[in-house]
């Protein structure tokens, strides 16, 4: 298959390596990034590299238009883009609350929607949106990320329900601790604290989250519509 695929915030992380999954297997692939210069190794797999701000409407809206000049419409996109501003609730500013809001959540409806003209157009379509175990069992200090997460679930049922007849899934991915800059700035201390309650006794690596994201944008996983799939090494079981 070589569809026209779309990861935001692919410059690094578990984005990083989602782009470099459907790359590998042979999909037209253009990602986001939003500061310093794109990866090379994306480049030499030919993907295509847009600067783009989730937050800010219009350069959704230009991210778009180069991708379908260059590629045709989007047909799979992964919601990837995120951030954290952890600060105990009674310390957390309204900016620190709504900067992530804004990004995670808002973000993620402005560039669903825009992938949903070309999709609706085609009948047929894959979004996955990747949230978080956190969106699923809190965090203390994440309230502002935990409640952006779970945002998304609500969210993604909705399109599911509004766009299956048309062919289109949306899913969700809640991967747990993953090895990468956002969990990079724990302490050692926190990591291990971590560790100890995951039952798999470790964190993911990105490219095992992008391993679920493949499948849910694959034909085998037609049928899965509306669902939060964890990748988490069992942290949230029960949810
Ligand atoms: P990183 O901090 O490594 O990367 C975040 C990515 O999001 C970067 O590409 C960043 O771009 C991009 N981004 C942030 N804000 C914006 C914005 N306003 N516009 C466009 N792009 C933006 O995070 P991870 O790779 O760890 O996380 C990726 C996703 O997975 C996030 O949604 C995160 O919440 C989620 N997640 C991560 C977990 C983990 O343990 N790491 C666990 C569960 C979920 P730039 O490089 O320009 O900053």
């Amino acid at each position: 298959m070589s569809r026209s695929v779309l990861v935001t915030g692919g410059n690094r992380g578990i984005g990083l390596a989602i782009a470099r999954a459907f790359a590998d297997a042979g999909e037209k692939v253009a990602y986001t990034y939003r500061s310093g210069e794109p990866p090379a190794e994306l480049a030499e797999r030919g993907c295509l590299a847009v600067k783009c701000d989730i937050t800010d409407p219009e350069q959704v809206e230009q991210a778009y238009k180069e991708i379908e000049e260059r590629h045709g419409p989007v047909e799979v996109l992964v919601a990837n883009a995120g951030v954290t501003r952890d600060q105990l609730l009674m310390r957390m500013s309204e900016e620190d609350f709504s900067t992530v809001l804004d990004t995670n959540l808002t973000g993620t409806f402005r560039v669903v929607k825009r992938a949903n003209r070309g999709m609706l157009r085609a009948r047929k379509g894959r979004i996955v949106l990747i949230s978080s175990v956190v969106g699923l069992a809190g965090s203390a200090g994440q309230a502002n990320y935990a409640a952006s997460k779970a945002g998304l679930v609500g969210f993604a049922r909705s399109i599911a329900r509004e766009l299956g007849s048309r062919n289109i899934t949306c899913n969700v991915v809640a991967p747990g601790f993953v090895d990468t800059d956002m969990t990079r700035v724990l302490s050692d201390e926190q990591r291990a604290g971590i560790v100890g309650q995951v039952p798999l006794g470790r964190y993911a690596q990105p490219g095992e989250i992008a391993a679920a994201v493949r499948f849910l944008a694959s034909e085998e996983a037609a049928y899965i519509t509306g669902a939060v799939i964890p990748v988490d090494g069992g942290l949230g079981m029960g949810h």
